[in-house]
């Protein structure tokens, strides 16, 4: 299947590791030219030099912290300078944390929120009218099978996800008018720095064993196993694609089966 990302123009926010580090290489590797966006620099140069290995094209590594407006403003100010246009944004940076819904106190839901959240938002905002002037683009949103899926040592998380998938739904109807395609991808359970950090923080919250913890998130996945970064990424791939341009304002849970319900 030919994607047809060649020599596109893809930005891919927390691409420094996990899921967003996937999601730049298997872009790379499809021949597209890479911004990668996180904090850490160092990471990001690797990568950039990982990707263009891969895709025999630029690669472009810009530090910013996505939690601030003018973080966001300048990234894609430089995006705009450095490569004149913006095929593809992947929303991925997120670090919302779990822990006991009495024991957060609200300054951490409003930095959690504040990338995960406004982050998104806000890197939509500014890159949707340099997609329009161009003729269409796409941006997909990596999400969280949380969206659908309460956990009350992880309401922050949930609730932003569930925000971020109605925000695609209704992003997708304003983008239809001008060709951007808006859709969401929500992981479940992914083995990343972040899982293991997330296991943690809800034994904590629930007073358990992380290893019981562990054991309980891991039991509704029916293959076996929880999901790799990579098995994420090739459903963004997809997604930014020539072959999903009839697809808009869904989300895509990447589950192995867990969610339960037959309309997630
Ligand atoms: P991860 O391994 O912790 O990576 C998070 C990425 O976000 C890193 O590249 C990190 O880079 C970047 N980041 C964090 N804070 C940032 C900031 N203030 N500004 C810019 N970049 C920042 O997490 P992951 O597991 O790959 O998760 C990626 C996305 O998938 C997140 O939105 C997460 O909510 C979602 N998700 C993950 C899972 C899972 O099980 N892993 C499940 C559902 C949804 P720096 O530290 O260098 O900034």
């Amino acid at each position: 299947m030919n994607l047809e990302l060649t020599d596109k123009v893809v930005v891919v926010t927390g691409a420094s590791r996990g899921i967003g580090r996937a999601i730049a290489l298997g872009m790379a590797s499809e021949g597209a030219r890479v911004v990668a966006v996180a904090r850490d620099k160092a990471a990001l140069d690797k990568l950039a030099g990982e990707a263009r290995d891969r895709s025999k094209r630029e690669a472009v590594a810009i530090g910013a912290d996505l939690s601030r407006l003018s973080e966001v403003e300048r990234v894609v100010d430089e995006v705009r300078r450095a490569c004149g246009r913006i095929d593809v944004l992947v929303n991925n940076a997120g670090a919302i944390r779990g822990g006991g819904f009495l024991e957060i106190p609200d300054a951490q839901w409003l930095d959690d929120w504040s990338l995960k959240l406004m982050g998104y938002i806000r890197m939509a905002r500014a890159v949707f009218p340099l997609m329009k002037a161009q003729g269409g683009g796409r941006i997909v949103n990596v999400v969280g099978a949380a969206a659908r899926n309460p956990t009350a040592t992880y309401l922050a998380g949930g609730a932003a996800n569930a925000a971020l998938v109605n925000f695609t739904k209704g992003l997708a109807d304003l983008g239809a008018e001008c060709g951007v395609l808006v859709t969401a991808v929500s992981p479940a359970a992914t083995r990343t720095e972040r899982w293991d950090q997330l296991m943690e923080q809800q034994a904590k919250a629930a007073g358990k064993t992380v290893d019981e913890i562990r054991a309980a998130s891991q039991a509704p996945y029916k293959l076996g196993r929880i999901a790799t970064p990579e098995d994420i990424a090739d459903v963004v791939c997809f997604l930014a694609s020539a072959r999903a341009s009839f697809i808009t304002g869904i989300c895509i849970t990447v589950d192995g089966g867990a969610t339960r319900g037959v309309y997630a």
